[in-house]
């Protein structure tokens, strides 16, 4: 089922979220989740997105999707790369933010088994921008120059979210 987002001044956007101690509700959010994100066209997409203060979020690189739940990144690359990037959150808008260009993380599976992945590139890049915003960061927060946000036209947000792949 295609999930409603909340609008980019939901409180629930601006708060750290809370570990899901439950997993069998979890299934469900996922698997909404996971048509929502395909629907919207993005590469990932975070609980608090659809009004969820709950720790879990899902990608969707290169033709693949993962469910992350109550994920920790611990450890990040020292090499640091910029990237435009943009959050179905907050329509229209483009901004550079530098992020390490690997990490590793540690989650857990829709079953409850403890996962490890390291990432690279985009997914590092995703991974890095979903885990905010269960902190309830905004990659914009993560600017180093503000001014340099940008509004895009209709037409340019709408093709930087086709999601050809
Ligand atoms: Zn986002």
């Amino acid at each position: 089922m295609r999930l409603p987002l909340v609008a980019s001044d939901d409180p629930v956007l601006h708060k750290p979220a809370s570990p899901i101690t439950d997993l069998t509700e979890v299934k469900g959010i996922a698997a909404d989740m996971i048509e929502t994100m395909r629907l919207e066209g993005g590469v990932g997409l975070a609980a608090p997105q659809i009004g969820k203060s709950i720790r879990i979020f899902v990608t969707g690189v290169g033709g693949t999707e993962h469910v992350f739940i109550n994920p920790q990144i611990e450890w990040y690359s020292e090499t640091i790369v910029p990237y435009e990037e943009g959050c179905l959150s907050l329509p229209r808008l483009q901004g550079v933010v530098e992020r390490p260009d690997r990490v590793r993380l540690q989650y857990l599976s829709l079953e409850g088994a403890p996962q490890r992945i390291e990432a690279s590139e985009l997914l590092a890049r995703v991974i890095q921008h979903e885990h905010d915003h269960l902190e309830g960061i905004l990659f914009p927060d993560r600017m180093k120059d503000i001014r340099t946000l940008k509004t895009l036209t209709q037409e340019e947000w709408d093709s930087r979210f086709e999601n050809k792949e």
